[in-house]
């Protein structure tokens, strides 16, 4: 059953006095923020954020450390790690191509949860510190062996300025140069 309001129950709060005072203090936010800009909008790609050490970003694949065991593939929770499986030629038995599986990742995918990386028993795949790649269609986001072992191009780096978030007591989240 729904609660039931008596509209004589509601007590009139504050007044004109109190809404005027109301009025004062946003206009002095307004001022204050008028005069020190305090924004926390990334503007990319003039800025980037500058991650702390260990940071998960975009993950990269070091092809001569891999040992084909799969592990990467059977432990990512949302299948966006898969093995492909290609044919080389060791140049000393030219009249031998063997088959291999390798990793590819699909970033459409893919939480960043960082497991592929720590259950990989020879290091080779190893996170950068950043997350912010554009990519221009969700087909580029599943990325070839050849992509894969490449550190993704980053512009805002090349273009920008370096920018940390902390969390200022009065403030809330802030953005600060570096
Ligand atoms: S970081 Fe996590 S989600 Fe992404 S590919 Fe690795 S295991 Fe899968
Ligand atoms: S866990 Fe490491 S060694 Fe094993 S297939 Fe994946 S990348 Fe290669």
């Amino acid at each position: 059953m729904p609660a039931r309001v008596s509209l004589k129950s509601l007590k009139r709060r504050g007044g004109l006095f109190e809404g005027i005072k109301s009025n004062i203090q946003a206009l002095a936010v307004g001022v204050k923020y008028f005069i020190d800009p305090q924004r926390s909008t990334l503007l990319y790609p003039k800025e980037y954020i500058e991650h702390r050490p260990g940071y998960r970003g975009f993950i990269v694949f070091i092809k001569d450390k891999c040992i084909s065991c799969a592990a990467c593939a059977r432990i990512c929770p949302s299948a966006a790690m898969k093995m492909v499986r290609v044919t080389e030629v060791d140049p000393k038995h030219p009249d031998k191509p063997r088959q291999k599986q390798y990793p590819v990742i699909n970033y459409q995918r893919c939480i960043f949860c960082g497991y592929c990386v720590d259950i990989c028993p020879t290091e080779a795949l190893y996170h950068t510190p950043f997350q912010d790649v554009v990519y221009e269609s969700l087909a580029d986001m599943f990325l070839t062996l050849e992509a894969f072992q490449l550190e993704p191009g980053r512009p805002s780096v090349s273009e920008g300025s370096p920018v940390v978030y902390e969390v200022d007591e009065e403030r809330g989240l802030i953005k600060r140069r570096r």
